[in-house]
Protein backbone atom coordinates (compact mmCIF):
# COMPACT_ATOMS: atom_id res chain seq x y z
CA UNK A 1 0.00 0.00 0.00
CA UNK A 2 1.20 3.61 -1.10
CA UNK A 3 1.54 6.09 1.84
CA UNK A 4 0.01 8.96 1.13
CA UNK A 5 -0.14 12.18 3.34
CA UNK A 6 -3.58 13.22 3.18
CA UNK A 7 -4.45 16.63 1.69
CA UNK A 8 -7.24 16.96 3.84
CA UNK A 9 -4.88 18.42 6.89
CA UNK A 10 -3.88 21.23 4.94
CA UNK A 11 -2.47 23.54 7.26
CA UNK A 12 -3.88 26.82 7.45
CA UNK A 13 -2.44 30.36 7.36
CA UNK A 14 -4.17 32.56 9.99
CA UNK A 15 -4.27 36.18 10.41
CA UNK A 16 -3.08 37.19 13.36
CA UNK A 17 -5.32 40.31 13.64
CA UNK A 18 -8.48 38.74 13.17
CA UNK A 19 -8.15 34.68 13.50
CA UNK A 20 -9.16 34.08 10.34
CA UNK A 21 -7.59 30.85 8.02
CA UNK A 22 -6.74 30.80 4.94
CA UNK A 23 -5.24 27.99 2.82
CA UNK A 24 -2.90 29.87 0.85
CA UNK A 25 -0.30 32.21 2.26
CA UNK A 26 -0.83 35.39 0.14
CA UNK A 27 -4.60 35.85 1.82
CA UNK A 28 -3.34 36.03 5.01
CA UNK A 29 -1.14 37.89 4.22
CA UNK A 30 -3.18 40.27 1.97
CA UNK A 31 -5.78 39.87 5.37
CA UNK A 32 -2.77 40.62 7.90
CA UNK A 33 -1.76 43.36 5.51
CA UNK A 34 -5.60 44.85 5.76
CA UNK A 35 -6.15 44.17 9.26
CA UNK A 36 -3.64 45.98 10.81
CA UNK A 37 -4.12 49.15 8.73
CA UNK A 38 -7.90 49.36 8.26
CA UNK A 39 -8.82 47.46 11.61
CA UNK A 40 -11.60 45.93 9.39
CA UNK A 41 -12.16 43.16 7.16
CA UNK A 42 -11.97 43.56 3.27
CA UNK A 43 -14.93 41.24 1.86
CA UNK A 44 -12.52 40.61 -1.44
CA UNK A 45 -10.49 38.50 0.65
CA UNK A 46 -12.61 37.46 3.73
CA UNK A 47 -14.30 35.15 0.81
CA UNK A 48 -11.66 32.70 0.62
CA UNK A 49 -11.62 32.07 4.88
CA UNK A 50 -11.45 28.77 5.49
CA UNK A 51 -14.12 27.86 8.42
CA UNK A 52 -13.19 25.19 10.31
ZN1 LIG B 1 -7.32 39.53 9.16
Amino acid sequence: MPTKKSSAKQKLYKCKHCGFGYREKKWQRACEAWCSKHNSCNIMITRHVVKK
